[in-house]
């Protein structure tokens, strides 16, 4: 089939209402009893929820019938379509072999063939991969396991942490303390260990004549004179590799991973690099690192890992950090645990989602596909309400030339509501609009979410202007 006959999406349409006798209704009870993520449910009340009956590619499908264009990878995890024929396989094969078991004294093929493949992409310096179930506790793994580490290696004293302005790293209480969104972090601030916040290396940031390399020297820095001030007590710097992607797709120039990697060898900190969003080819290469050419201490994944298929998350690190653990004592070892670390099927899935990578030479083919949708969204870069137009590998952002806070609140709600009708899942980030689609879009469909982005961007910043008075 050809992909606009098989792919006009309609415009979305409310639950059904009211009770049914089929059973069929609970679309309309979804509300009385799930509690929706990230969702203020008073505001819910007033969108209805797309309810879903299925995925197919880059679509996913309502109980309408009508379709969504998924260009944001399910929150980023999705790469290679739903329902992907060869993810399915994979897992329905291991669905009949091993589903769980626990991984302490035991291990199974697909744990094993991962953690070798993950390794071996990072030349054996990262060599050793520890498994959770989602990104946060990736990421209080790495901070547990620096600590320990340095408290194994004598250096007790080096408890603190430092992270970047605007930084993500999850939301957990551990996570949330080397996050610096205020929107997830204010309500729980008092509960947090606090890190310290170096400076952003974010390109936005440019002074008049500067360079996005200049910004990233100047980030650099200000993390130099932190670790300085702190000599001795810091176990890790914690980054997102050449996006902040929760801060509004921030973007920098990989000279400051390479700085950072330089300071944290200098001031005996480690480097940990999470690419939990950054990762899996999302950048352009399969770690984000790479860019700059150097390797992290620690390095976190999840999100696209699994296809985007099942909640799977992993900690690398190098030999010295798992070395250090390494003894006769009990409690000098890493005794972290999660029910599901190492889930079978969630590593099948992760194993077959790296054997797409490599017998359909992705990262190559997202080059291709990563140059026609920039050029789609050319119209973008050159237009005075835009503000900051960016790509990398395959991720696109701008940000729209509003800067009241009420007009940024009808901006994003607006623009989300626009891309619906027209059949997109899209979601800005105040005023910053993203697309990260998977891996999989072909030209005409390419062609079609560029022409949909811009007419829902035409009609969100008339809303935002007319309604607040924008400029
Ligand atoms: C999403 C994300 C996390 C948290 O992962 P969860 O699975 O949502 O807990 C951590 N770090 C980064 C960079 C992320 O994008």
């Amino acid at each position: 089939m050809d992909a606009h006959t098989r792919q006009i999406p309609r415009a979305a349409a409310p639950p059904p209402k009211g009770e049914r006798q089929d059973g069929q209704d609970w679309p309309a009870r979804s509300l009385r009893h799930v509690w929706h993520p990230c969702t203020q449910m008073k505001q819910q009340a007033q969108m209805p929820l797309i309810a879903l009956a299925s995925g197919e590619g880059p679509w996913l499908v309502d109980t309408d019938g009508h379709r969504y264009l998924d260009a944001i990878s399910s929150w980023w995890v999705n790469l290679f379509g739903h329902a992907n024929p060869r993810i399915n396989a994979a897992i329905v094969d291991q669905l009949g072999k091993l589903e769980h078991a626990m991984l302490a004294g035991f291990t199974h093929e697909p744990v094993v063939t991962l953690a070798e493949r993950l390794s071996a992409l990072t030349g054996g310096v990262l060599g050793h991969c520890f498994f959770a179930s989602d990104g946060a506790s990736a990421v209080e793994i790495a901070l547990k396991m620096s600590f320990h580490a340095w408290r194994n290696l004598g250096h007790a004293d080096k408890r603190e942490f430092v992270c970047v302005k605007n930084g993500y790293h999850g939301e957990t209480l551990g996570a949330l303390a080397v996050t610096d969104v205020a929107l997830f972090r204010d309500a729980y601030d008092p509960l947090l260990r606090h890190a310290h916040v170096a400076a952003s290396p974010d390109a936005r940031l440019a002074f008049a004549g500067e360079a996005a390399a200049d910004v990233a020297r100047r980030a650099a820095a200000d993390l130099g004179a932190l670790l300085e001030a702190r000599e001795g007590r810091i176990a890790a710097v914690i980054v997102e590799p050449l996006v902040q992607c929760a801060a509004g797709m921030a973007m920098h120039d990989p000279v400051y991973l390479r700085e950072v990697r330089a300071l944290c060898d200098r001031h005996g900190a480690h480097m940990i690099a999470d690419e939990i969003a950054v990762g899996c080819g999302r950048t352009g290469t399969f770690f984000a690192s790479e860019q700059a050419g150097i390797w992290p201490d620690l390095l976190t994944l999840s999100k696209g890992i699994s296809g985007g298929y099942l909640p799977l998350s992993l900690v690398m690190c190098r030999p010295a950090i798992y070395d250090a653990f390494y003894d006769d004592s009990t409690a000098r070892g890493f005794l972290h645990s999660h029910s599901y670390t190492g889930n079978p099927l969630a590593c099948r899935a992760a194993v077959a989602t790296l054997d797409i990578f490599a017998q359909d030479n992705v990262l190559a083919q997202n080059v291709t596909r990563a140059k026609r949708l920039t050029e789609r969204l050319a119209p973008l870069a050159g237009d005075p309400r835009v503000r900051h137009f960016r790509q990398r590998g395959m991720i696109w952002a701008f940000d729209a030339a509003i800067d009241a806070p009420q007009a940024v609140t009808t901006f994003a709600r607006r623009f989300h509501a626009e891309a619906r009708e027209r059949g997109v899942l899209l979601r800005p980030l105040g005023n910053t609009v993203y697309l990260m689609p998977p891996y999989i879009l072909d030209d005409a469909t390419t062609d079609w979410l560029a022409a949909q982005t811009l007419a829902a961007f035409d009609a969100a910043y008339d809303a935002a202007s007319a309604a607040n008075g924008a400029r």
